[in-house]
């Protein structure tokens, strides 16, 4: 009796996801006898690894971790695994993959520092909230050279090098995790790796350059995160035939610009400004009229100025000088810090009422002047495009004069465009920079830093669309581990019991199907002049009710059922966020100024919004820019980047955030359990220990191990040559299947033979 009978080692792979689901939670099969060690829950919900003193029917004695004997059900234990396997670093080495042997696994590593453990093909990183000994030249080297096999970013990175040489197939580098989990720093840390090793040409340094410029305008202190991007990025590094980095190239995907003129409090605007107001040097301040940032109304709103531990000024200096590496000209920097101090100038014009009727005017002070000044016009022009705007009615043009909250809305429109555009435009020149490489050989790396799934209190717009890029993502995800996989075995003769795994097709069905969906609907609401957000979130209840994923709450409210769990959205300002629209007097107003970005900006708005321009009126409103809706230009990305990543092979970092504040050494199980979980990490497990991850067709594997064998055969056919080969280095026949078409590995198989190729 080897204590183990009556436990199922690991779910069979004819089983279910959802049955197997359950039965790691569940036990009926497991009489825990002369079993040392299992997991029980306590009240609290922790896992506690108790000993079991005596088990007698359904009833078993253990002891806690804290001393405590207890009469528990044999039911309620989980199996646990014996002590060899504390800490192993990839979880498909589990003997029993449940829930709580997971966590241990993740959390006895994360006590010693290591943050990252494999699961299958997908690699965990849990933030440490500190600095770790793990990077740097040392561990590069050492993972070049393979010395070191700790799963790690470097290793994964790697591998995507190895791949796009040896496969020349496109590679993607997917990071996903909530806000806070590490995602930026991940991507910055699988850079840091590409660029050691196909560096040479300094190109890369450019690439690495464009980090703290990003950061500096897109990224901003939150509540979850004090270095926050609130931006989707995807950047594709490109090689040349020798390996090494040619250029590289940089999306971006809706930036939040709410932010520039709101921000709840605790958090901050983006740290771009806050940089320049404390780092400007004293020419560059006066010329710009700067203040303390406290002095700006959009900056002092929420609260808070600075972050602990971070020196603005200090950061300013690291990106005037990256400005410089990524080739943006002096003049250009001075124009971009001039926008940015025009916008911060927009805040601070206000507004006096100057008839019966609550119309006003901006009122002539420091805040309207500079901010003339600094875009290059003339200050009756800005006043004027501020506190009017021109309507049509019929053939005549008249000019209607704004109320208060008009008024507000224009100048805040007027601000966020301006930092949207400038946001554009510098990702834009960046890429410029970016694109030397002269002979591409059309390989490359991309790697995707995106906002991942998002579950608050209050859920708006930007959590409708982040949410729904997730569900695209997760879909990604989906299929590439599982529904290929199994295509696959299928197609090749395989014999592999079906698995079956939570698709959520249904739920991106109901954000996408035209014209009864999520977007379609929203896009509907949004060019209707009458509508609002209660006649859009009436419309959904009416359509969409039927839809499983789907469900209407009270009010303005409605309730998605995402893979990640379910979100309810508040519909309040969904539509104008959708519009998105700018006044044409504010175009105009940007065009007609003397000063270069604004007048860039305004074309490309003109451009963007295409020949409706004068044309169809808001019946309420004035003339506005008609232009692609926020939910189907991000669509219309989306669907581009999925079509990116369809084309390469895609490897998953998993980021976890182990507590909710960003403090090192803590984690909460819960909290752990729950992201593994939104991810699939179990899943992904299960399925690629049951089944062969790696696969090579027989030509590939005769051409590139067959110089390897020792005895040469008959025949020479790629599938004899093939079998030679797994002969005589006794590869166990459990460890592989030959299928039509391919050879199918287990995990670490090949691992093995490119060894050996590469002692050769
Ligand atoms: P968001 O979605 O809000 O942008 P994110 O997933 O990109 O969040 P990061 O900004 O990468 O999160 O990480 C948050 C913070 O966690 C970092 O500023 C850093 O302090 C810490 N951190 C993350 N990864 C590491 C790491 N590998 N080593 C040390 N600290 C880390
Ligand atoms: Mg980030």
């Amino acid at each position: 009796d080897d204590g183990e009978d009556g436990f199922m080692p690991f779910p069979s792979p004819s089983m279910s996801a959802s049955q197997s689901e359950r039965r790691w939670g569940d036990t009926s099969s497991y009489t825990p006898r002369k079993i040392l060690k299992s997991w029980f829950k306590l009240p609290n919900g922790n896992w506690d690894l108790v000993k079991i003193l005596s088990t007698a029917g359904t009833e078993s004695v253990v002891s806690l971790t804290d001393g405590k004997v207890l009469k528990v059900k044999a039911e309620d234990l989980i199996p646990a695994n014996p002590d060899i396997l504390d800490g192993v670093d990839d979880l498909m080495q589990l003997s029993y993959l449940n829930e709580p042997s997971v966590l241990y696994d993740l959390e006895y590593r994360y006590n010693q520092d290591i943050i990252y453990t494999k699961a299958g093909p997908v690699l965990v990183a849990i933030n440490p909230f500190k600095k770790v000994d793990l990077y740097g030249n040392d561990y590069i080297e050492a993972y070049k050279r393979k010395t070191i096999e700790s799963p790690h970013v470097y290793a994964i990175t790697d591998t995507a090098i190895r791949e796009m040489i040896r496969d020349e197939v496109n590679q993607s580098i997917i990071i996903s995790g909530e806000s806070g989990a590490g995602k930026t720093e991940t991507a910055k840390i699988a850079m840091q790796y590409l660029a050691a090793l196909g560096g040479g040409s300094g190109i890369e340094y450019e690439i690495l350059k464009t980090n703290p410029i990003l950061e500096a305008f897109g990224n901003a202190k939150t509540l979850r995160n004090d270095n926050s991007s609130r931006f989707g990025k995807l950047i594709e590094i490109h090689f040349s035939e020798t390996g090494k980095i040619s250029g590289a190239n940089i999306q971006t995907f809706l930036l939040e610009k709410s932010r520039v003129v709101q921000c709840t409090e605790g958090e901050r605007s983006y740290h771009i400004f806050y940089q320049l107001c404390s780092g400007a040097p004293p020419a560059l301040k006066e010329r710009l009229n700067l203040r303390r940032a406290e002095e700006y109304k959009y900056l002092s709103q929420s609260s808070c100025i600075s972050i602990s531990r971070v020196n603005d000024a200090e950061e300013f200096r690291v990106v005037m000088e990256a400005l410089d590496v990524v080739h943006i000209s002096k003049e250009d920097q001075h124009s971009v810090f001039a926008m940015l101090a025009a916008v911060l100038w927009l805040g601070n014009v206000s507004f006096s009422v100057i008839d019966n009727e609550n119309h006003v005017e901006a009122v002539e002070d420091e805040g309207l002047q500079t901010v003339a000044k600094l875009i290059g016009c003339e200050i009756e022009e800005l006043k004027l495009a501020l506190s009017t705007r021109k309507m049509r009615i019929g053939n005549d043009s008249i000019v209607q004069k704004l109320t208060l909250s008009q008024a507000i809305d224009t100048r805040d429109a007027l601000a966020k465009s301006i930092y949207a555009c400038l946001f554009e435009w510098l990702v834009e020149q960046i890429n410029k920079s970016l694109a030397v490489g002269k002979r591409r050989t059309g390989r490359s790396i991309s790697i995707l830093d995106i906002y991942g799934f998002e579950s608050f209190d209050r859920n708006s717009f930007e959590q409708f669309c982040i949410n729904y890029a997730n569900e695209r993502l997760q879909q990604h995800f989906n299929r590439h581990l599982f529904k290929l996989e199994q295509e696959e075995y299928i197609q090749d003769g395989i014999d592999w019991a079906k698995v079956d795994f939570d698709d959520n097709q249904d739920c991106l069905s109901l954000f996408e199907k035209k014209p009864l969906g999520l977007l379609s609907l929203l896009d509907e609401e949004s060019t209707f002049p009458n509508g609002t957000d209660v006649t859009f979130a009436n419309k959904l209840k009416q359509h969409l009710a039927p839809n499983p994923s789907f469900r209407g709450e009270r009010e303005k409210a409605f309730t998605v059922c995402h893979y990640a769990g379910e979100v309810t959205y508040d519909t309040t300002g969904f539509l104008e966020k959708n519009r998105d629209l700018l006044h044409l007097d504010s175009i105009q107003l940007l065009s007609s100024c003397s000063c270069h970005l604004p007048q860039i900006f305004a074309s490309n708005m003109l451009t963007q919004s295409g020949k409706s321009i004068g044309g169809p009126l808001h019946k309420s409103g004035g003339a506005e820019s008609q232009k692609l809706s926020v939910a189907r230009k991000f669509k219309g990305q989306l669907f581009q980047l999925m079509h990116r990543l369809e084309n390469t092979t895609p490897h998953f970092i998993r980021c976890i955030k182990p507590n909710n504040v960003q403090s090192p050494r803590l984690s909460e199980q819960g909290l752990v359990l729950q992201q593994l979980r939104c991810c699939g990490v179990l899943e992904v497990v299960r399925i690629s220990r049951a089944g062969f991850p790696t696969r090579m067709s027989h030509q590939k594997f005769a051409r590139r191990y067959g110089f390897l064998l020792q005895e040469s055969i008959a025949s020479q056919d790629p599938l004899s040559v093939s079998v030679a080969i797994l002969h005589q280095f006794n590869i166990l026949p459990e460890m592989y299947q030959v299928g039509y078409t391919k050879l199918f590995f287990r995990t670490g198989q090949i691992g093995m033979l490119e060894d050996t190729r590469n002692r050769t």
